[in-house]
């Protein structure tokens, strides 16, 4: 049995930060600064994100007769 060679997997590839695009550092990541954080985190505060999942909906659950 041949199997295709599989390329090595990194580790894991290095990620920029969402900000500023700097490296990502170890403590903050994936972002590279505090401050990096901190923005992202204002965002989602701000609600300019949308959270992706299951929406919430408590109709469905069964059939009505
Ligand atoms: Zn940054």
């Amino acid at each position: 049995m041949t199997k295709a060679a599989e390329p090595p997997t990194p580790l894991r590839p290095k990620r920029k930060c969402p900000e500023c695009g700097k490296p990502s550092d170890r403590a903050t990541f994936p972002f590279c600064s505090p401050r990096c954080k901190a923005v992202d985190l204002n965002r989602w505060l701000s609600g300019s994100y949308v959270i992706p999942g299951p929406s919430v909906d408590q109709t469905g659950e069964g059939e009505e007769s």
